[in-house]
């Protein structure tokens, strides 16, 4: 992180305070009041919500929701620092292929790397050897993971694979042998196609000794997926984080390998048939949240598009309640009279088979599932297999006579971990109807 003055310091202190402190505590009524009236404030400063009056109470329960393609239409109206105060520039890629330009001041970085190091210190251990496998450039995810580790005091190295020029797959097998990490970054994808090839090159075994964590983030994944890494890895797998470049960081894992809500960071709301409702216990809807710490971008009531199931008493003894992202809703492909969404059938495919990846091919009437052989894949099961996913489409989604094909491989954007990234794209093939 970026400290180089004593104001800096301080801010880094009153984060630790404030976020430390209240630990995976809810937090009262009155800490939300005033932290969304300081929002509300900077807010203002921004000309998307310069015709905001005075906050209270009843101002901001009045307020609508800010939509996502708002922000994606006017970015720079959000923005509510010069660019010259800022520290660090991002800019996130849409399904759409237009940027959302992301400016960061250090008040921003500073506040989301102490609430995501609090959270993750319970499932990092002081003496790891971290390895980052993701991102350095453009995107925010590999500086918020240096940063936490930075905080936290761990030794820790980048080795983006696909890095041209630097890094590639045989220059990360050699660094890796030397540096034999404790504990992996890496998105959903990424961690399929580095097993496949380490698995062909006959070296997971010596490469995944050291390995006892694996922290999969920038992508939602299932726990069908993380279970089947594990297997491979002899690890255990977290769904690290939840978030997004425009909200930051929202839900972090706990050793459950459950996604808390940072709810010292983010006020939650969810959005039902019957209105926003504020999370207090368990509940479904899409997410709302007005994150709590940002500077350069204030976001009141954000519609986060996603659909997430929120549920508490986890057996980790947080308080905090817990969610289930279920990918967007607008993300749900309807054939017949099911709706198929990416959690559900990334659970069946990593859930009864070993691929390593799939492409679902659909027509209004009926679906054809391709599936990756894994490396070593034993193809007299395979006939068994196909039925085990076949019942699964026909228990768990109402849909008869799915066609299920085993093939040797299948174009790397199918890895690309479906449910956050534009699903549609990298594992849907629409077909025509029959
Ligand atoms: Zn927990």
């Amino acid at each position: 992180m970026i400290i180089n003055s004593e104001q800096r310091l301080a801010t880094v202190l009153a984060a630790i305070r404030e976020l430390r402190e209240r630990g995976g505590t809810v937090p009262r009524k009155d800490f939300y009041t005033d932290k969304i009236a300081a929002v509300w404030a900077r807010a203002r400063g921004a000309s998307a919500y310069a015709k905001l009056g005075d906050y209270s109470p009843d101002a901001f329960a009045a307020l609508p929701v800010t939509r996502k393609d708002q922000l994606k239409s006017d970015p720079w109206g959000f923005v509510a620092a010069s660019i010259e105060d800022s520290v660090k520039y991002y800019e996130t890629t849409g399904t759409t292929g237009t940027t959302t330009p992301t400016p960061r001041l250090a008040d921003d970085i500073i506040w989301n790397t102490v609430s995501v190091a609090c959270a993750w210190q319970d499932v990092l251990r002081a003496d790891d050897r971290v390895l980052s496998l993701l991102p350095s450039d453009i995107v925010p995810v590999g500086d918020l993971v240096a940063a936490v580790c930075e905080h936290l005091d761990l030794l820790h190295a980048r080795a983006y694979p696909f890095a041209t020029g630097i890094s590639d797959w045989d220059r990360l097998a050699r660094l890796w042998a030397t540096l034999r990490p404790t504990a992996l970054f890496l998105a959903p994808g990424v961690a399929m196609q580095v097993t496949r090839l380490f698995k062909q090159r006959g070296l997971l075994a010596e490469l995944a000794a050291s390995v006892r964590t694996i922290m999969l983030l920038g992508e939602v994944s299932v726990p069908a997926m993380r279970a089947r890494l594990g297997h491979w890895w002899g690890a255990t797998v977290y769904n690290a984080s939840y978030g997004s470049t425009e909200t930051g960081t929202l839900a972090a894992t706990c050793r459950q390998d459950r996604l808390h809500l940072l709810t010292s960071a983010n006020y939650c709301e969810l959005l039902t048939p019957q209105g926003l409702v504020e999370v207090s216990g368990p509940g479904t809807g899409r997410l709302v949240v007005t994150p709590l710490n940002l500077h350069a971008r204030p976001l009141l009531r954000y519609d986060t598009g996603d659909d997430v199931v929120v549920t508490t008493g986890c057996p980790c003894g947080t308080a905090t309640p817990d969610v289930t992202v279920l990918g967007r809703a607008a993300d749900g492909l309807r054939v017949r009279d099911s709706l198929l969404t990416p959690y559900l059938v990334e659970e069946i495919v990593y859930g009864e088979t070993t691929a390593t990846s799939y492409l679902l091919e659909a027509a209004p009437d009926r679906i054809r599932l391709l599936l990756e052989r894994d490396v070593d894949a034993n193809r007299s099961t395979e006939p068994e297999r196909a039925i085990a996913v076949r019942d699964a489409f026909r228990h768990q989604a109402g849909l008869d006579g799915t066609e299920v094909l085993f093939l040797n491989s299948l174009p790397a954007t199918t890895k690309s971990g479906g449910s956050q990234k534009s699903w549609k794209r990298s594992n849907i093939r629409i077909l025509e109807a029959s």
